[in-house]
């Protein structure tokens, strides 16, 4: 299956994306993912997207479509999307040039997007997820995993924060729209559990 997991800022998209990766086999495709990792290898494609993401800002849609692409046609055995697409316009790329079977939208509320958010760190050296709000590390600014640093993102800031979630409302959610007329969308409530999140996800896209 092909599938694009959509929602606000701090909705859980990555958590999720990679439980179902393990489950399924597919290819975990994140935009935001492959930024920073080039970002931190310099890369030419790295210094491309710096400012934007830094500032809050979208990456020009030519350069998305291009690592897109590139990832998808790597996919043999299905896909799962996170951070993309955004605007509409990357939403009518991907359904012209790809086919999509399910989108699951992660539905928060503004409040608690910013609070967790805000709360997201990670381990700079394995790069294992934490949350100061509901899945610390058991020593403050350590890794569990491998006793690397524990840091945040550097657009993870109040006003870079508010920015992306003007922009998901702005922008996103008409592709959201675009994906409900064609009756792709399933929704889900994700202010419970991860684990529970993930069995509700699961019974929505084998439905
Ligand atoms: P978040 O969901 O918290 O905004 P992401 O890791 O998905 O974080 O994205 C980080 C940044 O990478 C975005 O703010 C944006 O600058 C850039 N980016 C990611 N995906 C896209 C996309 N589909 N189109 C344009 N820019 C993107
Ligand atoms: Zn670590």
């Amino acid at each position: 299956m092909n599938i694009i997991l959509i929602g606000i800022q701090g909705s859980g998209k990555g958590t999720q994306a990679k439980l179902l990766t393990k489950k399924y086999g597919w290819k975990h495709i994140t935009t935001g993912e492959i930024f920073r990792e080039n970002i931190n290898q310099k890369t030419n494609l790295g210094l491309q997207a710096k400012s934007y993401i830094e500032k809050g800002e979208l990456v020009p849609d030519s350069i998305v479509y291009e690592i897109v692409s590139d990832a998808i046609q790597k996919a043999n055995n299905g896909f799962i999307l996170d951070g993309f697409p955004r605007n509409l316009e990357q939403t009518e790329f991907l359904l012209e040039n790809f086919k999509i079977d399910k989108v699951v939208l992660l539905e928060l509320s503004d409040e608690k997007a910013i609070e967790r958010v805000m709360a997201r760190v990670n381990c700079d050296s394995c790069g294992k997820d934490y949350n100061l709000l509901f899945s610390k590390p058991k020593n403050d600014g350590i890794c569990d995993n491998c006793g690397g640093k524990i840091v945040r993102r550097k657009d993870d800031n109040e006003i870079a924060i508010k920015k992306r979630i003007e922009k998901f409302h702005l922008e996103t959610e008409k592709a959201i729209d675009y994906f409900t007329e064609k009756k792709l969308v399933v929704k889900i409530d994700v202010s419970k559990g991860i684990n529970e999140i993930l069995s509700e996800i699961i019974a929505k896209i084998e439905q």
